[in-house]
């Protein structure tokens, strides 16, 4: 496994073949990008297309501006927070435009950096959307054709709209979140996974009045319900509504608000509700069928552990491919594949073990497994909690509690899974992640000695 980072020691021979290109990726996001500069680097005549703009998801629409508008939305507590340790701040006042514009600011130089570095290596740039024209070619918009040794496939993901709820201007998803002309007064968010948790806490950091309406029984399916349901309290506490066991049954659109009536046939109203209910693989119009590219149940595409698809020479990455969906995982994937085809280094990529957060406020992260998933595959398990006011809350005044989650095998003592609910909990699972892959025991834990006076050193003081 492994051995993205290592220096590109080999270059692959020249290719002879008669091809325009040794790869052409469609798809210039995490994915996408990481794979053609790699193969690039290796030797290999590459040229990328993309339909919108270098950086995908991730950069333009996703991790990236969401992270932006989470910092914004933290100044908040900070102004609270600030008169118990002495300053006095007269009444801030929030200004969406000015965010707005200092976010696509950073977010165009971005965008540049990214097809800057590929043009560095040496890769074609197509800025056009492209499809399959065959099992070895490619037609892009303007009616060009390519044709290529390899294909990857790297095209992403879109929000998934109900198409009922689709007409309704007011109705949105998160792509539409990063350009709201004014800042809403009132937020209806649908869903309870990673983005409706992260744009309901963060629109109401930011002043907005917020109700999150969620069908199933808690937060976060498939994260530590105990965790999920201390979350769910918090941003109650924090004023948002949140409603579960509720969907919207119908929209009505009003010239300058929305109301929903929801399924036990109560009513909310809005400006605008975002539809945070999941995303769908992005291969409408990719030519699939074409080439005869198997796709599994729910449209993503079909891959083995080197992301081969049915087809010999076209690969995919990514959230195309609905494996796990995250930008480090769909960088790590393209990287992989462009090692093992272009690099002479087979590579595969690991699921198991990915840390991951959910940047809501509190912040939430994570790694391994859950308690009701650690108790289904170990027969004993024991856990380990705290939940404290942080230090800083004492000056502070916030009532909030960090929780911490420590989830051991009895048997072995291997810590199965770390969670956390707090400040900086995202920066914890990321070092978290890495002691759990090195099969970390509850001794080793023990034994780590602590910094003091930090959060994380509750993490070797469990008892
Ligand atoms: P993408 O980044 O989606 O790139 C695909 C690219 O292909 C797009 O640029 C698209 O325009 C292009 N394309 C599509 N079809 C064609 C075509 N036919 N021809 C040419 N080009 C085409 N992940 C995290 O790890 N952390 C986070 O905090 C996080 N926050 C997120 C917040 C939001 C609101 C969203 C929506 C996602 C977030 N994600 C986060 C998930 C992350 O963005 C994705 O997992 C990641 O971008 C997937 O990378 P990818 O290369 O598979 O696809
Ligand atoms: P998720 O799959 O995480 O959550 C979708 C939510 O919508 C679930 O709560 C689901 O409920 C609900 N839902 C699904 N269909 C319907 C429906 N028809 N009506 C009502 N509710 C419905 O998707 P997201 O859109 O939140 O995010 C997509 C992915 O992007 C994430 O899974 C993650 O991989 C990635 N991401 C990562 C982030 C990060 O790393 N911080 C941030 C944002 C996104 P139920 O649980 O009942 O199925």
């Amino acid at each position: 496994q492994g051995g993205y980072s290592a220096p590109h020691t080999r270059r692959a021979e020249r290719s002879l073949s008669t091809h325009d290109y040794d790869l052409f990726v469609i798809g210039g996001g995490s994915g996408g990008v990481r794979a053609a500069r790699i193969a690039a680097g290796h030797g290999a005549r590459v040229a990328i297309a993309e339909a919108d703009r270098f950086g995908g998801t991730c950069v333009i629409r996703g991790c990236v501006p969401k992270k932006l508008l989470v910092y914004a939305s933290r100044f908040s507590d900070e102004f609270h927070d600030a008169a118990g340790f002495g300053w006095q701040i007269g009444a801030p006042r929030f200004d969406w435009p000015t965010l707005i514009a200092n976010k696509d600011r950073e977010i165009a130089r971005l965008e540049g950096l990214y097809a800057e570095g590929l043009e560095k290596a040496g890769v074609t740039l197509y800025r056009q959307r492209a499809q399959l024209s065959g099992t070895q070619a490619v037609r892009l918009a303007d009616g060009h054709n390519v044709s290529a040794a390899h294909i990857l496939i790297a095209t992403g993901g879109v929000p998934r709209r109900d198409p009922e709820w689709a007409a309704h201007p007011r109705v949105i998803v998160s792509d539409d979140m990063f350009a709201l002309p004014a800042l809403p007064q009132r937020l209806i968010v649908v869903g309870g996974g990673y983005i409706a948790v992260e744009f309901a806490c963060l629109m109401h950091g930011l002043g907005v009045q917020t109700t999150l309406v969620h069908r199933g029984p808690e937060l976060l399916r498939g994260f530590d319900q105990e965790l999920a349901a201390a979350l769910r309290e918090a941003m109650e506490a924090r004023g948002i509504g949140v409603r579960l066991g509720v969907r919207p049954a119908a929209f009505a659109s009003h010239d300058d608000r929305l109301s929903v009536r929801l399924d036990d046939g109560s009513m909310l109203e809005a400006d605008y509700a975002l539809l945070a209910i999941g995303r769908e693989p992005a291969t409408a119009g990719l030519g699939l069928d074409t080439a005869g590219v198997a796709v599994k149940a729910g449209g993503a595409i079909e891959v083995d552990a080197a992301s081969r698809t049915s087809v010999p020479g076209i690969y995919a990455v990514g959230d195309v491919t609905d494996r796990v969906n995250l930008t480090p995982v769909a960088i790590r994937e393209g990287h992989a594949f462009a090692d093992t085809v272009f690099g002479g280094r087979p590579a595969t990529v690991d699921h198991a073990l990915i840390p991951t957060a959910v940047f809501s406020t509190p912040e939430l992260g994570t790694v391994g497994l859950g308690e009701a998933q650690a108790l289904a595959a170990h027969p004993r398990i024991e856990i380990y909690r705290a939940r404290f006011r942080p230090l800083k809350a004492t000056l502070g005044g916030s009532p909030e509690r960090t929780l911490l989650k420590l989830i051991v095998d009895a048997d072995t003592q291997r810590v199965l899974g770390a969670h956390m609910l707090g400040p900086d909990a995202g920066e914890m699972a990321q070092l978290l992640g890495i002691a759990l892959r090195m099969r970390a025991t509850k001794a080793d834990f023990d034994a780590t000695m602590a910094v003091h006076p930090t959060l994380a050193e509750e993490w070797v003081t469990l008892r």
